[in-house]
């Protein structure tokens, strides 16, 4: 049963390592440090999250190469993408898999809810319409208590 805990980031980071490798892709340090953070995913980061925090390190590397490495690793189906109209997509890489987002219209702070019934709304989904579901995009909107408490 997948649930809303963080996946631990160790074991995420050697699963995207070996599928890398597995599929024949060269493993850089460029690669393996974006890998690092995708892992983790704390916060869900836009590419330029990803590349604000590794251009010093790696200072001859551009934001096309973060993003293409991302578009190569969501090829894997190692992480999960959140596209927005806006354009400003959103990543999870330590939970790859379909699952409900909360996420604050204001701060644009992006969590994880648990949630129980998204099993039960699937099956009911699917003995509704008779499709096989394969997957699912669920967001909600709202306000963060951070948000909330500044507005006082
Ligand atoms: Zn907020
Ligand atoms: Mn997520």
């Amino acid at each position: 049963m997948l649930d809303h805990k963080m996946s631990d980031p160790k074991k995420r980071f050697e699963t995207i390592v070996q599928s890398l490798r597995t599929n024949h892709h060269k493993i850089t340090p460029q690669r393996l440090a974006i890998v690092k953070i995708l892992a983790k995913s704390t916060g869900h980061p836009r590419v330029e999250d990803i590349y604000g925090q590794l251009k010093q390190d790696f200072p001859t590397m551009s934001l096309a190469t973060v993003y293409r490495n991302i578009v190569l690793i969501k090829s894997l189906g190692e992480v999960l993408e959140l596209g927005f109209p806006d354009g400003s997509n959103r990543y999870d890489g330590n939970k790859p898999y379909p699952h409900p987002h909360l996420i604050c219209i204001k701060c644009k702070k992006i969590i994880d809810p648990k949630l129980d019934s998204l099993d039960d709304m699937k099956n009911e989904v699917a003995n509704e319409t008779h499709f096989k579901i394969l997957s699912h995009r669920l967001d909600f909107f709202g306000i963060c208590s951070d948000c909330l408490a500044k507005e006082k």
